[in-house]
């Protein structure tokens, strides 16, 4: 068991227009989105369609080729329906998505097979966005945006962070359930990106570990912005579907630390794994709900939540069932990010134990809470002060210049894994080791024929052939660098391309 296994993260950021309070907010997203993808030669046209429902075909090298079943006229209709703001997608080089989610930019991670690269190619995100913002500060003709890495506006909606891990089909969905609840409630005191105000209109003042805490009012259900569940049901694997299971993890917050997401996947990836090897400690919370916002809204870590059976148990004690279960089930043999994970994963335990103000250089929540108790004891200011409201937004702030979290991280008050060389390839590319190596580069070089791509399929347009061609992608696992990186090296056009893939 290790913490590798195909993963991703989809992140929806904050808007706002300084210059023009009532815009749009739609309309300001697509704008991003547009900023961002015109420049670039990025056509929105390279939308993205759901063809998961036409049955997959015959297997050659992971690839198989088919006549589009749509004919060509019809997809061409839905194309132009693509410059409405609410369907402007693109499908971008490194394999991710950017589009406009309800009334959110939103960027969703290609497919990567671990922690770090997760993290990698979530910071390449803010590196996207933070492009889109400084194009629209430069157009004269339209207010500047400015983005936030948030989960809540403060007006009493909040917006999400899914975090995604394929796992067995094979898996019974009831175990996965009971296993991830106490998990789930307990790890927000290292996912927590902290937040002023209690409740979801944040009637009451405080301040909180976790932004999205507060929205999640069910334990299990298929919504993800009404009656939020702590484990969502929705099934749209994007792979196989006999085979494969997209876990789609809707209670998270966005975190700016880079080592809070490194830690959030990798023990994540760990507990999926327990219970995918029916090694998940037996623990069952008597009420999860309450014992979120309870976990949720208990800065000093110590709150004990009722399990069934009559015990409590603190959040830090409930996590090290958990990383006990997968020590001794990893063992002393394993891979370097695997004992990484562990590592990092018992000191941020001991830490929050010993004092969770301890960890401002690893967790959004705790550096937050660290600077605002600093304003307030030198401005006396209480946690409804409006000037502490303004610092909490600014927080987010993905600009390095305004962003407070970037600060921290600029003055090395807050640890980081990547450099920005680093995070900038990750923006230029995709990961080598899944399918996304295929559509990011296919996106790369033969971008104009690219009439639409998705999770698992690219779909071509060349003049050469009379219909588009779509090629399926339904193994996360292939179209790697390994598999096609000479393919796609040796053809100059996508003709040549699709030449060579329907080739015997
Ligand atoms: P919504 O935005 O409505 O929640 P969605 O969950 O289908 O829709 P997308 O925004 O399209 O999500 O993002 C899907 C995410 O899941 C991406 O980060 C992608 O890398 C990842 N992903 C795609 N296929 C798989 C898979 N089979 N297993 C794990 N992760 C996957
Ligand atoms: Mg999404
Ligand atoms: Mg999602």
């Amino acid at each position: 068991m290790s913490v590798h296994r195909v993963m991703g993260i989809e992140t929806e950021y904050g808007v706002s227009t300084p210059g023009d309070p009532n815009a749009n907010p739609m309309l300001m997203s697509s704008r991003v989105v547009h900023a961002y993808a015109a420049p670039r030669g990025l056509r929105p046209a390279q939308a993205h369609w759901d063809f998961s429902d036409e049955t997959p075909l015959r297997d050659a090298r992971g690839f198989e080729m088919s006549r589009e079943a749509a004919d060509r006229s019809q997809l061409t209709d839905e194309m132009a329906q693509a410059d409405e703001p609410h369907l402007v997608n693109v499908v971008l080089p490194n394999g991710a998505r950017l589009y406009v989610d309800h009334a959110h930019p939103e960027y969703s991670s290609p497919e990567v097979t671990n922690p770090l690269d997760a993290v990698r190619w979530d910071k390449a995100g803010e590196m996207v966005m933070l492009a889109a913002v400084r194009q629209l500060a430069g157009e004269t003709h339209s207010p500047p945006v400015n983005l936030y890495k948030n989960n809540v506006d403060g007006k009493g909606s909040s917006y999400g962070t899914h975090e995604n891990y394929l796992m067995p089909r094979s898996t019974p969905f009831g175990r996965i359930v009971e296993g991830v609840i106490p998990f789930f409630v307990s790890r927000q005191i290292f996912t927590g990106a902290g937040r002023l105000g209690i409740g979801q209109r944040s009637e009451r003042s405080g301040f909180q570990i976790s932004q999205r805490t507060d929205y999640f009012e069910t334990e299990v259900g298929l919504e993800t912005t009404l009656k939020r569940p702590i484990v969502n049901t929705r099934d749209e694997p994007h792979a196989v579907p006999d085979r494969y299971r997209r876990l789609h993890v809707i209670i998270g917050d966005a975190n700016q630390s880079e080592t809070a997401t490194f830690l959030k996947m990798g023990a994540t990836s760990l507990v999926l794994g327990l219970i995918e090897n029916g090694r998940s400690p037996d623990i069952e919370l008597e009420d999860p709900i309450q014992a979120l916002y309870d976990i949720g809204h208990d800065t000093s870590c110590t709150v004990k939540v009722p399990l069934v059976g009559g015990q409590r148990l603190s959040a830090v004690e409930l996590q090290r069932r958990y990383l006990d279960a997968a020590e001794s089930w990893v063992g002393s043999d394993t891979d370097p990010q695997t004992a990484r994970v562990l590592e990092l994963w018992a000191d941020v335990l001991d830490r929050l134990e010993d004092d969770p103000l301890g960890c401002s250089d690893i967790l959004d929540w705790v550096a937050k809470l660290k600077l605002l108790q600093g304003f307030q004891e030198r401005e006396r200011l209480g946690w409804d002060s409006a000037k502490l409201a303004l610092i909490d937004l600014q927080f987010a702030d993905i600009r390095p210049e305004k962003g407070l979290f970037q600060k921290l991280a600029q003055r090395g008050e807050v640890r980081t894994l990547f450099d920005d060389a680093a995070i900038a390839a990750a923006v230029a590319g995709p990961p080598e080791d899944t399918r996304a190596y295929f559509r990011g580069r296919c996106v790369q070089k033969y971008g104009r024929n690219v009439a639409a791509a998705s999770w698992d399929s690219v779909v071509f347009d060349v003049s050469s052939r009379p219909s588009l061609q779509r090629i399926p992608m339904l193994e996360p696992l292939r179209g790697t660098r390994e598999h096609v990186g000479a393919l796609l090296d040796s053809a100059d056009t996508a003709s040549e391309l699709l030449d060579a893939l329907t080739s015997p």
